[in-house]
């Protein structure tokens, strides 16, 4: 029988461990930590749970393409789409719900903002198109394989260049699309979701705000830790093997070939290996003898990310599962995140509370709050310093806008900044998306899902193609395992 190794159990790597079972291969997961989902990872503090990093979960139709591969019933997996979307606050004090609807929404922009209905109808509707003009493209497919791309939507896609405004950033399109900065600054948010600048991200990325404003926003029945749980639930039916606190330290390779790993343990050959480790890591520390490709790992990082974990004695009816509460000054937030490598003093705050929709999750009466601000990667700053400072900053900010000291509320409470994201789930620099997006050719200088000189290697999770957030990290593990057939019926 064929066999695989993959490391780590992130859920790129858990993707991976099904496509390849499914494909026939004898499959063994290396998992540095002692559970899985990586960086979707859960946290009890007392009567509190809390998701400690995803919140937002999009195009569910990823997670049950596996379900459909492996022929389980989807409906195994229990999910609901959020009747809202994000409840907004602005230092003016303003503050709205987006809904989960396009009209519901388009009422909101209209009254709350001022905005034209039928520009941003049409916003939305070129967020839509390019989304699945692109999307066979750029995100279900290799870049780096012309096979991949020369079809009938390549043509399509080519078509509808001036749409996709080449050359220009998501804030220059923005600040053309709507009259109210306020709205600018809602749609500028959503370079976050890759970990990128919307002051230097390529405006294509403004797609990314379809889906969840068109589509909209989900969350599992028992949080997002059920996300990797429940993928693991497939591989365990289909007879991957999960080694858990056994860290890979090498991938054997030899002339030419990837032959297994080597972790402290002993070392564990296979037919093929697929790492689900930060690309940047995985040559570093697992193969730095062989030859590195320094324009891919030397490209800017993506921002990191503090957050507080904070069980509240109190439950707040005018806060929704997601919150966010505004900078004044959006650009120099991002040019401390991405020029100076500061912690901002006026930080965009995300607040996301699951207790609202999973009761379980806190106490009665009390709610569990995840608050987090984009940081910038770690370069070596007094991050003890800046836990203090931002913890103090955002308490206050919150307690503002709530009208309501924040602080005498927390009965537990526990923190991650970016040091920790490095150390728990080996992100370079505590980056959470590995390379950003901050200019027009970031998506061809993402490490392709296979390697160009080691054979039978190949690479998932969204430091490489097609990039952050679960949705891309699941396509990896599609696109690497297609690779991988294809090189077995050319050999
Ligand atoms: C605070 C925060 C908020 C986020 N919010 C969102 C969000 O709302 N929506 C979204 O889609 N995404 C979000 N993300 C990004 C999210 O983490 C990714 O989308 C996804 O979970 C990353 O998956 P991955 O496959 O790249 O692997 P990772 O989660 O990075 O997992 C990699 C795994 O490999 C293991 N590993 C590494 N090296 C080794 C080794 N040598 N040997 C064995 N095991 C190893 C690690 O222990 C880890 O388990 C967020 C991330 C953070 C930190």
């Amino acid at each position: 029988m064929k066999s695989a190794v993959v490391i780590g159990a992130g859920i790129g790597g858990l993707a991976a461990s099904v496509r390849l079972a499914h494909q026939g291969y004898q499959v063994t997961v290396f998992e540095a930590n002692a559970f899985v989902g990586g960086k979707i990872n859960s946290k009890q503090l007392g009567r509190y749970r809390f998701d400690m990093g995803p919140s937002v979960f999009t195009c569910p139709q990823y997670i049950k393409e596996l379900y459909d591969l492996c022929d389980e019933d989807f409906g195994d997996f229990p999910y609901e789409k959020l009747g809202d979307s994000f409840t907004y606050y602005y230092p003016d004090g303003q503050r709205f719900t987006l809904p989960n609807g396009r009209e519901a929404l388009l009422d909101v922009i209209e009254q709350e903002l001022g905005e034209d209905r039928q520009s941003v109808v049409a916003y939305l509707n070129k967020a839509e198109k390019n989304y699945d003009r692109i999307t066979p493209l750029f995100i279900e497919a290799s870049l780096h394989r012309w096979q991949h791309l020369m079809n009938k939507k390549l043509v399509t896609a080519l078509a509808h260049l001036p749409a996709y405004n080449l050359g220009q950033t998501m804030h220059q399109v923005n600040k053309r699309a709507f009259r109210n900065p306020k709205t600018v600054q809602l749609f500028n948010r959503f370079a976050s979701y890759n970990g990128s600048s919307p002051y230097e991200a390529p405006a294509m990325l403004n797609m990314i705000s379809h889906l969840e404003l068109n589509d909209g926003a989900y969350l599992p029945a028992e949080g997002m830790v059920q996300i990797p749980q429940k993928v693991k639930g497939l591989a365990d039916k289909l007879g991957v093997e999960f080694r858990f606190n056994e860290r890979v330290e090498e991938i054997l390779v030899e002339n030419g070939q990837a032959i297994g790993v080597r972790t402290a343990k002993g070392t564990h050959t296979a037919d093929v290996v697929f790492s689900n480790m930060d690309v940047a890591f995985t040559y570093e520390k697992l193969m730095p003898k062989e030859v590195q490709p320094k324009k891919i790992l030397r490209q800017e990082k993506s921002s990191s990310a503090l957050v507080f974990y904070l069980g509240i004695k109190k439950t707040f009816p005018e806060l929704g599962v997601h919150n966010i509460f505004f900078s004044e000054d959006y650009k120099s937030e991002y040019d401390h995140i991405f020029k100076k490598k500061e912690v901002y003093p006026d930080p965009t705050i995300y607040l996301n509370i699951t207790s609202k929709r999973v009761p379980g999750d806190a106490p009665e009466s009390c709610e569990n709050w995840f608050l987090m601000v984009n940081t910038p990667v770690n370069v070596g700053q007094d991050w003890e310093e800046n836990t203090r400072y931002l913890r103090q900053v955002m308490l206050a900010k919150v307690s503002k806008a709530l009208g309501e000291d924040i602080t005498p509320l927390i009965e537990v409470e526990s923190v991650m900044n970016p040091v920790n994201i490095e150390d728990w789930y080996s992100g370079k620099m505590g980056s959470i998306y590995g390379n950003a997006s901050n200019n027009s050719f970031a998506t061809f200088y993402r490490h392709a899902n296979f390697s160009k000189r080691t054979r039978g290697l190949y690479f998932v999770g969204v430091t490489v193609h097609p990039g952050g957030g679960i949705p891309l990290a699941l396509n990896s593990a599609k696109i690497a395992t297609r690779c991988l057939e294809e090189d077995l019926q050319r050999a």
